[in-house]
């Protein structure tokens, strides 16, 4: 562990003129870089091309295609998982300092393009500067908390001693992982996927989302410059069907970790447990899922913070976080004074294109956005709509902007209550008392993160213990996990509670040996 100390890797302060000129700078270079380019596969270290390519749009404007990236084929998958299986038998036996030497070359290269890749992914997926800027800050902190790990994990555990045997517990790589992602953190989640696999000593077809190609693609190009032999990651593009159900069942896949939604997440998981073929092996699956991710606020709670911390977990990226807070559950007592001054500070954010850094952007496709209105126009039949509800005019862009909205008087039976609706939509429910509002917070199907407002030391003590969530945070927000602080995943149908960045992550992408040895 020869690289502590460790720090968090800083944020820009956009408030500051300069920082900000050199961010916009940026747009303009990575506008003239990258804007109609089309970027390729990458099998066996040779790039390719697919069976033709897909166009990845502005979700700011979707008239607008950024670039373009590969549809792969079903021959050019087969060729994958076979390069993958080949590099895996020299990668195996790497040496762990070869690896964290990588990630923290990778580090200082990524620190070096941090407001490059930051317009890269708002041209992608319409996060604003400083959400771009904490998802990039979060890969660097990525590379830097692998690097570290890689060692940790290649020492071993002491076993209880024998005396006429030397007896050694290690961890062993397990083969092919396949790294499926979402589109709402493009770099950091399949990065942390794809990094937990391959510090344990793994070989990984990097498949990310159709809508985020270019934000997971420069990361892999920046692991190859930073020293990575180039067969370590396979990165394909493409079609669900062709990327989807034969990646999961292929026989050559040892593991699958997966981020993104339940309903895919349960598919994989149940589709894994087959065992097909030829395959020799029982595959292992990582699922990180959904959230409906609850805000406790008693009676005692300092009501501003909570207020503060509600509008950023819930209106950040327009809702489109597994961590957002969606639901707002307070004690009687407080309830309309919270509701208040939330839907104040609400109705200050500012709707608009996230180059310029508005408040809030558009959600990822303008479908989403009547997915996100249907659940509004049902709301208002069950609850009581107290801000937005609505579509911004945007003029002639087309993209799927939706004002902030708040319901109040939401019953817990309510899809408002119940369904991730992964958009800028928050639900406000009453409870009696304290327990009462722990008790509606856990009722739920999920349980991502949770946020509790209190200073009372014995209420803060209960909700420790019983608020059912992976991630619990008191009197702060439930967003901005940090990698190797905050071990990210949550409970029950928020999948498997792999704990990306946390201490027991690598473990999910080793098998353990155990040797006893008589001399
Ligand atoms: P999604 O499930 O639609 O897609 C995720 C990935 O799965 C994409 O790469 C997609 O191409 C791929 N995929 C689609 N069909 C597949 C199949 N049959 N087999 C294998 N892969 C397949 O999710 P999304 O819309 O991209 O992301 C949003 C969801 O992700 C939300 O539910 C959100 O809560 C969740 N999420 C969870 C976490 C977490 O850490 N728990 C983090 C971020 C996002």
């Amino acid at each position: 562990e020869g690289f502590l100390p460790f720090e968090h890797e800083p944020y820009f302060n956009f408030r500051d003129g300069a920082v900000a000129q050199a961010q916009q700078e940026a747009f303009r270079q990575v506008r003239e870089q990258y804007v109609g380019r089309t970027f390729p596969l990458i099998v066996g270290g040779q790039e390719a091309q697919g069976s033709g390519t897909f166009e990845v749009r502005n979700p700011a404007d979707t008239r607008e295609v950024v670039w373009r990236f590969q549809n792969a084929t079903p021959a050019q998958l087969q060729q994958a998982v076979e390069a993958a299986q080949a590099a895996f038998e020299e990668w195996r036996f790497s040496d762990p300092f070869q690896r964290a030497s990588i990630f923290k070359r990778a580090a200082e290269l990524l620190r070096a393009r941090r407001m490059e890749l930051n317009a890269v992914m708002t041209l992608e997926n319409g996060k604003n500067w400083p959400e771009a800027d904490g998802e990039v800050a979060e890969s660097v902190d990525h590379f830097e908390v692998f690097a570290r790990e890689a060692l940790r994990w290649a020492q071993g555990k002491p076993v209880y001693p024998m005396p006429d045997e030397h007896v050694t517990t290690v961890y062993e790589p397990l083969g092919v992982v396949a790294c499926i992602s979402p589109w709402n953190f493009p770099s950091a989640i399949p990065l942390g996927m794809a990094l937990g696999a391959i510090a344990a000593g793994n070989t990984v077809i990097w498949k990310p989302a159709r809508e985020t190609p270019l934000s997971s693609y420069l990361m892999v190009e920046l692991l190859f410059e930073a020293g990575l032999p180039r067969g370590v990651i396979q990165f394909l593009t493409g079609t669900d069907d062709v990327l989807g159900d034969p990646l999961v069942d292929h026989p050559g896949v040892r593991m699958i970790a997966f981020t993104g939604s339940k309903e895919i997440g349960c598919r994989i998981y149940e589709r894994a447990a087959k065992v097909q073929p030829g395959q020799r092996w029982l595959k292992r699956v990582i699922a990180e899922m959904g959230g409906k991710d609850p805000t406790v606020v008693c009676a005692d709670g300092d009501l501003d913070a909570a207020a503060a911390g509600i509008v950023q977990a819930a209106f950040g990226y327009a809702g489109q976080k597994c961590s957002a807070c969606s639901r707002v559950i307070a004690e009687e007592s407080v309830y309309d004074a919270l509701l208040e001054k939330v839907t104040a500070l609400a109705r200050q954010l500012k709707v608009g294109l996230p180059e310029d850094n508005a408040d809030l952007g558009p959600v990822i496709h303008p479908g989403s956005a009547e997915r996100i209105m249907g659940f509004v126009e049902r709301g208002q039949q069950s609850a009581r709509l107290v801000l937005g509800g609505d579509v911004p005019d945007m003029g002639e862009r087309q993209g799927g902007y939706v004002s902030p909205t708040i319901f109040a008087d939401v019953p817990p039976s309510d899809p408002l209550f119940q369904e991730e609706i992964f958009g800028p939509v928050l639900a406000f429910t009453r409870a009696r008392d304290w327990q009462h509002a722990i008790e509606l917070a856990n009722d739920s199907e999920y349980g991502l993160t949770a946020a509790f407002y209190s200073r009372d030391p014995h209420k803060i003590e209960e909700a420790r213990k019983r608020l059912h969530v992976g991630n619990l945070y008191i009197n702060r927000k439930c967003t901005g996990a940090l990698s190797g602080t905050h071990a990210f995943g949550g409970y029950g149908m928020s999948g498997t509670n792999a704990k990306v960045g946390g201490p027991d992550y690598l473990f999910w992408f080793l098998q353990t040996k155990t040797v006893a040895q008589r001399y």
